[in-house]
């Protein structure tokens, strides 16, 4: 690092569990976000504040009104814009020394399965459950590390899926595909704007602590919120033996 990044990122250098170390592991690292929508606009922006070198934001969709609400990434004047690209802008003016790849299309088959594997930490912040898998098969393909999100009207959930950890269980596992889940959206639920920021920074969080090393990740532990009480619970996961994704590992 540089003296003008040791000055920028003096508070996380001065963090004892980060330190130095961390902070060029976070300035050399490079980062998926799939979805720069509520959860991915607050990760990214905490991401590139916080000085992650490369950031691949992934998104296919434009600015629209109805987003303005939550997605703090964007604004009035992006309405119309690619998510992508008004997230570039916005990334840019918050430290441009952060390299962002805009990728303007929904990442699938082997483009998704390549970008998970050249990224040291993957976060979910996507919106439905054909990706959400599709990016947790890549994962495990990969052998990646997933920082998995979700919102809805007043309910937000976390966790990290990290098959280099023995005990890890998959998305797949929690949430096996097939299943009659039903797919609700904030175009027709709603979804309250802070909660996901919450959850995007959240996720942003245990991302950092993944790169940097320290602390103990959400593995293994699916954080609930409710953020109508404000009342948090922890559920306690385990591996799904006979998991179709992750249990020929
Ligand atoms: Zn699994």
């Amino acid at each position: 690092m540089n003296d003008d990044q040791l000055l920028r990122y003096s508070r996380h250098i001065l963090l004892p569990q980060i330190g130095i170390e961390g902070q060029d592991a976070i300035v050399n690292a490079r980062v998926l976000v799939v979805g720069a929508g509520g959860l991915g606009s607050p990760a990214a922006m905490y991401l590139a504040a916080a000085g992650v070198g490369t950031l691949v934001l992934a998104d296919g969709d434009t600015v629209d009104l109805t987003n303005l609400q939550r997605q703090i990434l964007h604004s009035q004047e992006g309405v119309g814009r690619l998510k992508v690209e008004s997230g570039r802008d916005t990334l840019a003016r918050l430290n441009p020394e952060v390299k962002v790849v805009p990728l303007a299309c929904r990442l699938e088959g082997e483009a998704l399965e390549e970008e998970v594997g050249l990224a040291d930490v993957v976060l979910d912040c996507s919106d439905n459950f054909v990706t959400r898998h599709a990016i947790n098969r890549a994962c495990v393909a990969r052998g990646k590390p997933l920082v998995s999100g979700a919102a809805i009207r007043f309910d937000g959930q976390v966790s990290v899926f990290d098959l280099r950890q023995a005990e890890s269980p998959c998305y797949h596992c929690l949430f096996p595909e097939g299943e009659d889940v039903e797919e609700i959206r904030c175009a027709v639920m709603g979804v309250f704007a802070p909660l996901t920021g919450i959850v995007g920074a959240v996720q942003a969080a245990e991302a950092l602590k993944l790169l940097a090393d320290c602390g103990e990740p959400l593995v293994g532990r699916l954080l609930l919120l409710d953020a109508l009480a404000m009342d948090w619970r922890t559920i306690r996961l385990g591996r799904d033996p006979s998991c179709q994704v992750c249990a020929q590992r």
